[in-house]
């Protein structure tokens, strides 16, 4: 489909406003602005097809881009979800939360050109969204069942990836998961105003009624050890992700409302969704009107301050060590942050929290960056004598996670971890060290993305079907002679 001519056209296009009535503001950066066709195809119009596709060369699913853009500009929106749904499991997922500047889109050829990006990640949610409109999305249909039996923990993106790739293929599918609702981190980490929680939920019931059985509320270690699993299956898959919140200590670290991003995230989320959350009630868990601090420059830390501006908080700041060329979240994201009023104190620590029950401020200090440490970051150094305290009704530490102790968990000491915590795999086979048990996704490799994720649930699945077949074949061949 190479050699399209390229085509420059003006998208300044009104688009219809599609936001919740609740959650419209003009000046909060929402995805529920959808793209109409007109602007669909005329940003898909403007992709050079240049031949050389660092777009997806640059996707971890190596997504057919070029291609469907081509499709998409020439109108022809089933053909481009076909191809878009070849490689991806979730691509309206993709196409909301992928940080595209770092992926596919910061490696277009048109804005490493200076004229600004095709909006690659915007097209993907339009295609795949029209075709739920439209029908097109089909449910799975094995062209035959089979008998062996997979268990998968973990109802995140790469263990779904992998259930549906698997289901597909005919085996019986059974996915554990110790929340109560499916999809991750997809469903309590990441905000709806990034991800609309009924884009996952349509998701989770087309997989149901692909066939797969889902165990929710069941937390492998408690309600089953590994080896009971083991005996229960043919194969497992391990996608667990990572929980273990970074966390540091300082002076006044206990005092109430000193609290880790992931209860503030999922107490939002669950809001959200309608659940009744007491500490969201009581005000513990809510920024309204409340000066809120949050400590991280990573994703996680972006979604906490972007929320506290949407529970209307008297000011959101963000204390971060190094600058914001040395961010390790989406450029992107702290771009809108800053647009919807969050401040960023650049290059400064916590040093204590600072109250007598609960935090009232923080103390900091300013930072400057050193020499470069083996990893070729410049390491921040403490600015002697620069101290200056924040007010702060609500403190959020978002500073990463690390793996949990799985091998404890799940009652398998045998189980081989790397010394980062996370599942040691090889590459090429997904296998852990235990015989037929996989893992994929963020367990493996430490804190990542949701596109990686399903690009490995995707790999492991592949991986499974080639043992589970080997192993068919074996035992055949055992009962024959
Ligand atoms: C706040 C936040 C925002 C993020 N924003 C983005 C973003 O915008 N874009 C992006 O691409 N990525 C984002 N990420 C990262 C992304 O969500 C993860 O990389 C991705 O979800 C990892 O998928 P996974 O399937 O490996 O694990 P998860 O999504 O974490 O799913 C693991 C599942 O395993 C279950 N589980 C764990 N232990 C057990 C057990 N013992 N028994 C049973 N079940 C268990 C958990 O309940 C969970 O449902 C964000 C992460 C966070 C924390
Ligand atoms: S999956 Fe992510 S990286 Fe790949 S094309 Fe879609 S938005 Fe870009």
């Amino acid at each position: 489909m190479a050699g399209k001519m390229l085509k420059f056209v003006n998208t300044d296009q009104e688009m219809p406003d599609k936001r919740p009535p609740d959650t419209r503001r003009a000046d909060w950066h929402e995805i529920y602005g959808e793209y109409i066709k007109d602007k669909a195809e005329a940003q898909a119009g403007r992709c050079s097809q240049c031949g050389v596709p660092f777009c997806q060369v640059h996707c971890p699913l190596h997504n057919n881009i070029p291609d469907w853009l081509m499709l998409t500009a020439e109108d022809r929106l089933e053909e481009a979800y076909e191809v878009s749904q070849a490689t991806n499991t979730f691509p309206e997922i993709c196409g909301r939360i992928c940080p595209q500047d770092r992926l596919c889109e910061g490696n277009c050829v048109i804005e490493q050109a200076g004229h600004g990006t095709v909006t690659i990640g915007q097209i993907e949610k339009y295609i795949t969204d029209t075709a739920w409109d439209q029908g097109w999305v089909q449910p799975i249909r094995p062209p035959r069942e089979l008998d062996q039996s997979i268990g998968i923990i973990g109802a995140g993106p790469g263990g779904l990836a992998a259930a549906e790739m698997l289901r597909r293929k005919g085996y019986k599918i059974h996915v554990y998961d110790r929340y109560d609702r499916v999809g991750g981190l997809m469903i309590y980490g990441i905000p709806n105003f990034k991800l609309e929680k009924e884009v996952v939920q349509r998701r989770t019931a087309w997989l149901e009624d692909g066939g797969i059985v889902f165990h929710m509320n069941f937390e492998v270690g408690r309600d089953a050890s590994l080896e009971e699993l083991r005996g229960r299956h043919d194969a497992l898959l391990i996608a667990t992700g990572v929980y273990k919140a970074r966390d540091f200590q300082a002076p006044g670290a206990g005092l109430k409302n000193v609290l880790p991003a992931m209860d503030y995230l999922t107490a939002s989320n669950r809001k959200g969704l309608g659940d009744e959350v007491p500490a969201f009630e009581d005000g513990q868990l809510n920024a309204k009107g409340k000066n809120v601090v949050v400590i991280g420059g990573g994703d996680t830390a972006m979604d906490c301050v972007r929320t506290a501006v949407r529970q209307e908080a008297a000011s959101v700041k963000c204390l971060y060590r190094r600058n914001r060329a040395n961010m390790p979240g989406s450029q992107r994201e702290v771009a809108n942050a800053e647009e919807e009023g969050v401040e960023f104190i650049w290059q400064s620590a916590p040093e204590a929290f600072v109250g007598d029950e609960a935090v009232k401020a923080v103390r900091a200090y300013r930072m400057h960056l050193g020499a470069p440490d083996a990893t070729g970051r410049q390491t921040p150094q403490r600015i002697e004598n620069s101290d200056f305290t924040i007010d702060a009704d609500i403190v959020i530490k978002a500073l990463g996670f690390d793996p949990e102790d799985l091998p404890g968990m799940f009652g398998s000491p045998d189980l081989k971890v790397s010394r980062w915590g996370t599942l040691s795999v090889s590459w090429k086979t997904m296998m852990t060290n235990l015989d037929g048990v996989f893992a994929a996704g963020d367990i493996v490799r430490g804190a990542s993305l949701v596109v990686w994720a399903i690009r490995d649930g995707r790999d492991a699945a592949d991986a499974m079907h080639a043992w589970l077949k080997e192993n068919a074949r074996s035992a055949q061949a055992a009962a024959a002679e």
